[in-house]
Order: C-alpha cells, then structure tokens, then sequence
C-alpha cells in the first residue's frame, strides 16, 4: 500500500495509511464521516487533516469521488488502485453506495463514443433504488410503502 501511494506521489505517512487501508477495506463508496470515524479506531485525526487527504487522493487518482443526490460525497478506491473505473449502487432510503464491476461491463463505452462521436475518456454510473435490505423493511411496513418505492425509483432519471 505504502508503494502504491509512492507511486501516485504521495508521501505515505500513518494516517494517508490508514485513510487508504479504511477505503481499500470493503465494498461500498463511503461517506467523509464514515471514513473518519473508522481512521479513529486507529489513530486521531482531525476532520480538517481527513478532506486534506481524501482531497489528495482523488487528484492523484488513488481516490474517486462520488454524488450521491441530495446526500454527502462518498468515497471509493480509485483507478489507481482498484485498477478499474466502476459503477455504484445507491440506496435513496439508506444512502448505501455498493461499488459494482468495472464500468466496461455496465456500458459498451467503445459504442457510447461512436454514437457521440467522441473519446470517451470517464463514464460515471450510478444506478439509484432500494436496497434490498431497505425493502425487506418496507415490505414487512405494508404494501403503501412499497408502493410508493416504486414511484420514488420511476421518478429518478438515469442521468445526474
Ligand atoms: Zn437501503
Ligand atoms: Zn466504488
């Protein structure tokens, strides 16, 4: 991990360390609190200190930053790192972000850049919805509930 932010020039210090070790550590694009909060189960740091390095790590590409509507950035591995750009998964009830496969297998890129007639050089997916967690909630709520998940998804378009 050390070398792979050498790489990207950036000097590994404990908590750039940490910060990285915290977004390599699962599957979903994360909150700036959630990763702070787990930086400290391993060492203090300040909040001020944490966007100074996630903001780092984005532009050195070890980080990718990421919408989510009305909510908080999340944060996930960058291309660097993870060795592939890639789609995410949000939950508008809970505001998980799962990170999916590499974003060639969510879109034909190759053919997005013909029909636009450009070099394609990012594509940002995220798919909005309720997760399945979120669901089994509503479903034991009653059907009005889960009625009205179907309206919230219909209304969200595809683009930001
Ligand atoms: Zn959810
Ligand atoms: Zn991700």
């Amino acid at each position: 991990m050390a070398a792979m932010l050498e790489e990207a020039g950036v000097e590994p210090t404990a908590v750039r360390l940490a910060v990285a070790r915290v977004l390599a550590g699962g599957e979903h694009a994360l909150p700036a609190g959630d990763i702070l909060r787990k930086v400290r189960e391993a060492m203090p740091v300040n909040k001020v200190t944490l966007y100074r390095i996630l903001d780092l790590f984005v532009r050195q590409g070890l980080a990718s930053r990421h919408s989510s509507g009305d909510r908080a950035f999340r944060y996930c591995l960058g291309p660097r790192f993870s060795g592939r750009a890639h789609g995410h998964a949000y939950c508008l009830r809970c505001g998980r972000m799962e990170c999916l496969p590499a974003t060639g297998d969510l879109v034909d890129i190759t053919a997005l850049g013909r029909s636009l007639a450009m070099d394609v050089i990012g594509v940002e997916v995220r798919i909005d919805g309720i997760c399945a967690a979120c669901r089994r909630v509503a479903g034991a709520g009653g059907e009005g509930v889960a009625a009205e998940d179907g309206a919230v998804v219909d209304a969200v378009p595809g683009k930001n």
